[in-house]
């Protein structure tokens, strides 16, 4: 497995993956209310931007998506 692809548990296969931005992150510490999150990557794929970590591929039910930037 090379560095960026991880397996998508919504897209059902393995796609590149990326870090998140600061500013993703601040959204998602909002979003979930954890303070780290530091461990959490985004699917690149096209209309994808699930987000897992990078032991866990499903760490939330239901999914949660990083918005597109305004
Ligand atoms: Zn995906």
């Amino acid at each position: 497995m090379s560095s960026g692809i991880k397996f998508c548990y919504t897209c059902d296969t393995d796609e590149p993956h990326r870090p998140l931005t600061d500013s993703e992150k601040v959204w998602l510490k909002n979003r979930t209310g954890q303070r780290n999150v530091d461990g959490y990557f985004m699917c690149e794929a096209p209309n994808c931007r699930n987000v897992r970590t990078g032991f866990n591929k499903h760490p939330f039910d239901p999914v949660i998506r990083v918005p597109l930037p305004d």
